[in-house]
C-alpha cells in the first residue's frame, strides 16, 4: 500500500507543471535589467539592459547581464520582449543579441527606433528582427507562452506592461511604471490595470524602486505648472538639465515654450537624436522655428531662450559640464541664467551633482532642483501607488523587481500592511531560480551565473576581476615600477636599480625608503646563481613580494609594484 501511495505522489508531482523564472540583473542594483522564464525547451526573455559603472569599477564603461546560462540554450529562446526604451532595459542588446542567436524582439515603435538608432554604432551585427506591438495586442510567442501588452505611464512614451500567459497561470509585469494623476489628484488610467486584474493574475512582477517613498506619485501636471512658472518669470536664459530619455517632459517644455513665445536650443547628442525620433513618430509635435540651432543663439534676447541639456547627474562628458567649463563654443553660463535640474539625483552621483551646483553658483546662475521646487516627478510608483496596484490586481504571488534587496524588502512590508500574505511576496536574488507552479513558488538551490560582465571600450567581458583589482589598487594606492638591469652572462646588476613611483610617495622626500628598497633588491640579486639562466617570472614574483612587504612595513600602504627585468 505504502509503495503504491508513493508512486501516485511522484506521478502527481511529475504532472504538476512549473515554470522557471530567473533575473540575471536588476535585483541587486538599479540597472542591467534582464529576466527570463523557461518551460521545457522554451525561453522568453524580458529586457536586456545595462548598468552604468560605480565607484567600485574604475575605467569601466558599463556593466551588462551575464548570459552564460542562455548562450548554450539559444535555440530555445523564442522571444525577447523590451518593456521600454531606457538603457537599463535595452542597453545590452548590441552586446548580447548575436550570442543569443538573434532571436525575435517584440516591442513598441519608439523603443524599436531607439534600439535601431543605437545599433548604427555596431555596423557588423546582424539585422535585428523586431516586431512592433501596441497595447492590447496578443502575440503567441511559442507553444507555451503568449503575451499581451498594456500601457503604463513612465517617463518615456510607449512604455508597456506585459501580461505573459504561461502553463501555470498569467504573469503580470509592471516593470518601470508610475501612476499618473490629474491636476485634481485623481489617478488616471486605472481601467487598464483593472482589465489586467480580470485576467486572474498568478504572479505580479512589480517595480519596487520607490517602495520606500511615502504617498502617491506627484502629478507630471504639477511639474509642468512649476516649470511654466519658472520659464515665465525668468529674466535671463533658462537651462533645463535632465536625462536625454525623458521624452514626456521634452514634450511639455516644448509646449510651454511655444505658449510663452520662447525658442528652444537642444544641447546634447543623445537628446537631439531622441527628440528627432519622437518627432518622426509624431509623439512630439513642434512648430516650425521653435527649435533653433545653437549657433543662432546670439540672434535672440536672453529671456526668449530655453536650453535643454543633458548632464543633470554631473556626467563629465555631458553637455552641461561643457557649458560650465567653457568648452561649449556658443554657450557659457553668465550671471542671471536660470538652471533647472529636472531630475532626481541617482544614488552614487551626489558628489558630482554637488560639484555642478557649486560651479553654477560661482558663475552667478540661479538654481532650481527637486529638493526645493517640484520640478521633477519620478518615473517609479511610490508606496501608496504600489499598494493600490496590488489591491487591484489581487495576485496570488508577487515578485518585486527593479530594486536593491532593501527596496524589495520594503515592498514586502507594504504588502503586509494591506493584508496580503507576505509569505507570498518572494524576494529573489540575481541568478536565483524560482520554480513557479500553480500553487507555490519554490526558490531552488541552483544558481545561474549572474556576476558582472564588464564592457570596457568596445571589448565585452575582457576586463577580468584581476584587471579591476589592479585599477582599484592603482587609484587608491598608486604604483611603483622597479627596473633591474642585469648582465646576461653573470646575472649581476649593471647599475643601481631604478625606482619610479606614481601616486604613491614623493621620491625626493622619501630617500630613506628608496635606499632600503634598493639594498633589498641588491640582496635578492646577490643571492642569484651567477652562471645559470634565471627564471624571469620567478624573479619578478620575488621582487614584487619583497618590495611590497617592505613598503607596507614602512608606510602601511600597498601600491602596485611592477618589476621590470632587463637583461643586456
Ligand atoms: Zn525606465
Ligand atoms: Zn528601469
Amino acid at each position: 500500500m505504502i509503495k503504491n501511495k508513493t508512486a501516485i505522489y511522484s506521478k502527481e508531482k511529475e504532472s504538476e507543471p512549473s515554470v522557471r523564472f530567473c533575473a540575471l540583473g536588476g535585483l541587486e542594483e538599479i540597472g542591467r535589467n534582464m529576466m527570463f522564464v523557461e518551460y521545457k525547451n522554451e525561453i522568453v526573455i524580458i529586457d536586456a539592459g545595462l548598468q552604468f559603472p560605480e565607484e567600485e569599477t574604475p575605467g569601466i564603461d558599463f556593466i551588462i547581464p551575464n548570459i552564460s546560462y542562455l548562450e548554450p540554450r539559444k535555440a530555445n529562446i523564442r522571444a525577447i520582449i523590451l518593456s521600454h526604451a531606457h538603457y537599463d532595459h535595452i542597453g545590452a542588446i548590441p552586446y548580447i543579441i548575436e550570442k543569443l542567436g538573434n532571436p525575435p524582439i517584440f516591442t513598441t515603435s519608439l523603443t524599436k527606433e531607439i534600439v535601431l538608432k543605437r545599433q548604427e554604432d555596431f555596423p557588423n551585427l546582424p539585422k535585428l528582427n523586431i516586431t512592433v506591438v501596441k497595447n492590447n495586442d496578443k502575440i503567441k510567442l511559442s507553444n507555451y507562452f503568449e503575451a499581451e501588452f498594456f500601457g503604463i505611464p513612465h517617463t518615456i512614451p510607449d512604455a508597456m506592461g506585459i501580461l505573459l500567459k504561461t502553463p501555470v497561470g498569467n504573469f503580470a509585469n509592471f516593470i518601470d511604471f508610475r501612476i499618473e494623476y490629474d491636476i485634481n489628484d485623481k489617478p488616471i488610467g486605472l481601467d487598464e490595470i483593472e482589465a489586467v486584474a480580470k485576467q486572474n493574475i498568478h504572479t505580479l512582477f512589480i517595480d519596487s524602486t520607490n517602495s520606500e517613498v511615502p504617498g502617491h506619485s506627484m502629478s507630471e501636471k504639477v511639474v509642468e505648472k512649476n516649470l511654466e512658472e519658472i520659464l515665465k518669470s525668468a529674466k535671463g536664459r533658462v537651462i533645463v538639465a535632465m536625462f536625454s530619455s525623458l521624452i514626456d517632459r521634452f514634450e511639455a517644455i516644448i509646449r510651454i515654450a511655444e505658449k510663452l513665445n520662447k525658442k528652444i536650443v537642444i544641447s546634447g547628442y543623445s537628446m537631439k537624436s531622441n527628440i528627432q525620433i519622437a518627432q518622426r513618430l509624431g509623439i512630439i509635435k513642434v512648430k516650425q522655428g521653435t527649435i533653433i540651432p545653437i549657433e543662432a543663439i546670439g540672434h535672440f534676447k536672453d529671456d526668449r531662450l530655453v536650453i535643454l541639456s543633458t548632464g543633470a547627474q554631473g556626467e563629465s562628458n555631458a553637455s552641461l559640464m561643457k557649458i560650465i567649463s567653457g568648452e561649449n563654443r556658443y554657450l557659457r553660463i553668465k550671471p542671471g541664467d536660470t538652471v533647472i535640474f529636472s531630475s532626481s539625483v541617482v544614488p552614487g552621483n551626489e558628489r558630482s551633482v554637488q560639484g555642478l551646483k557649486d560651479n553654477l553658483a560661482r558663475q552667478g546662475a540661479i538654481i532650481y532642483h527637486s529638493d526645493i521646487a517640484d520640478v521633477h516627478a519620478s518615473g517609479h510608483a511610490t508606496s501608496e501607488d504600489l499598494k493600490m496596484v496590488m489591491k487591484i490586481i489581487k495576485p496570488k504571488f508577487v515578485i518585486p523587481i527593479h530594486g536593491y534587496y532593501y527596496m524589495r524588502s520594503v515592498y514586502k512590508k507594504l504588502a503586509d500592511e494591506i493584508g496580503f500574505n507576505k509569505d507570498n511576496v518572494i524576494l529573489l536574488d540575481n541568478g536565483k531560480v524560482a520554480e513557479i507552479s500553480k500553487n507555490k513558488i519554490t526558490i531552488l538551490k541552483e544558481e545561474i551565473p549572474s556576476f558582472y560582465v564588464m564592457v570596457d571600450g568596445l571589448g565585452v567581458g575582457d576586463v577580468e576581476e584581476v584587471v579591476l583589482r589592479d585599477r582599484k589598487a592603482l587609484s587608491a594606492e598608486g604604483m611603483m615600477v622597479v627596473i633591474l638591469t642585469l648582465k646576461k652572462d653573470n646575472n649581476r646588476l649593471i647599475k643601481s636599480p631604478d625606482i619610479i613611483s606614481r601616486g604613491f610617495i614623493y621620491l625626493k622626500e622619501n630617500q630613506k625608503i628608496i635606499e632600503d628598497i634598493r639594498s633589498s633588491l641588491k640582496g635578492i640579486i646577490a643571492r642569484l646563481p651567477a652562471y645559470e639562466k634565471i627564471d624571469v617570472d620567478y624573479l619578478k614574483t620575488l621582487v614584487r613580494e619583497q618590495v611590497s612587504r617592505l613598503i607596507f612595513e614602512k608606510t602601511r600602504r600597498r601600491p602596485m609594484v611592477l618589476p621590470v627585468i632587463i637583461e643586456v
